[in-house]
């Protein structure tokens, strides 16, 4: 089966008075039909990420590596080509739909808007879809006439989620679609989630720092440190046996829902990307760091088909099994 987003070697820099290069080197391919999870700490370059995905990058360009779509480098896509591509392939939910949403508009008038600017749909057809993309939401669909400051946070999530299928995209990213809900919304707008991509197979990049989220969610988890991916694996794989210390860390700072255990937290926080540490950027946090840490950069370790890794100490394992 081809790939239908793999982005290969990006690096994203931003510029300003020190040029910071936010993403580094980043590999990750999305198939048809998956659910990738995508997860670190504030200010990892998960953001960064979304925005060079969906060209809304500020301040910053890609400065290195592609993004290919269904065969197609959107890093040479014209203006005109990637808005083509908008909403109709590649849709976007984000954190807080109170400011994605247009205050002053409708819902209705806000999923015909998409409509509108990619078909010549007659109104009353357009009308119909957006009546059912509410219900496919479990919205009412009288609420149609209603401003975005008339509904609760939940719903106004679950508008976000019906405008991002209005048009039938092959990939929706979610950007931590569910922070600002309570937990019970979030498990109801988890499980409609799934539901629609079962129903209609989109392929998810799914974008949080939430781990127990995640596990819930994905097939497969992209762990992000400091501008770069330092462990990827099923989320079978990620749950039983996570491989770097960062991924062990961050597991251990969330409650899980399939084991009790003591939550521990990763010390210290995150590094400014304007000097990021030499070798493997998590040596200052790290519990098991060693002096090589401190100077080498750790290259990548294959555990399984569907697991790699980058920590020094599993290229020292590796080649003590070889001994
Ligand atoms: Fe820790 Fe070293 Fe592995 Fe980095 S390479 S995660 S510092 S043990």
């Amino acid at each position: 089966m081809s790939a239908l987003c793999e982005i290969q070697h990006l690096s994203v820099t931003y510029f300003g008075e020190r040029d910071v290069k936010a993403i580094e080197d980043l590999t990750l391919t999305i198939q048809p039909g998956e659910i990738v999870g995508l997860a670190g700490e504030s200010g990892c370059g998960k953001s960064t990420l979304v925005k060079a995905l969906t060209r809304l990058l500020e301040n910053g360009e890609i400065s290195g590596g592609k993004i290919l779509f269904q065969g197609k480098d959107l890093t040479k896509a014209t203006r005109e080509e990637f808005r083509q591509l908008r909403w109709t392939r590649i849709s976007l939910v984000t954190q807080s739909a109170m400011s994605a949403l247009n205050p002053v508009l409708t819902i209705g008038e806000q999923l015909m808007d998409g409509i509108q600017a990619h078909t010549s749909m007659p109104k009353e057809q357009m009308w119909r879809r957006a009546t059912e993309l509410l219900e496919l939401v479990e919205v009412d669909p009288a609420r149609i006439r209603s401003y975005p400051h008339e509904l609760s946070g939940g719903m106004r999530q679950r508008v976000m989620i019906a405008m991002a299928l209005v048009l039938k995209p092959d990939l929706i990213i979610m950007d931590e679609p569910t922070t600002a809900l309570d937990v019970v919304v979030q498990k109801q707008i988890i499980r409609k989630i799934k539901e629609l991509q079962r129903q209609f197979s989109f392929s998810v990049l799914f974008i949080t720092h939430d781990m127990s989220l995640l596990l819930s969610i994905a097939d497969r988890i992209a762990i992000m440190y400091a501008g770069k991916i330092v462990e990827m694996a099923s989320s079978d794989e990620i749950r039983t046996s996570p491989s770097h210390p960062y991924t062990q860390g961050l597991l251990n700072s969330f409650p899980s829902v399939f084991e009790r255990r003591e939550l521990m937290g990763i010390p210290g926080s995150p590094p400014s990307m304007v000097s990021p540490p030499a070798g493997c950027r998590f040596h200052p946090r790290c519990p098991v760091a060693k002096d090589t840490c401190r100077t080498l950069i750790p290259v990548e370790s294959q555990l399984s088909s569907t697991h790699v890794a980058h920590c020094h100490l599993l290229t020292e394992s590796e080649e003590k099994r070889y001994e």
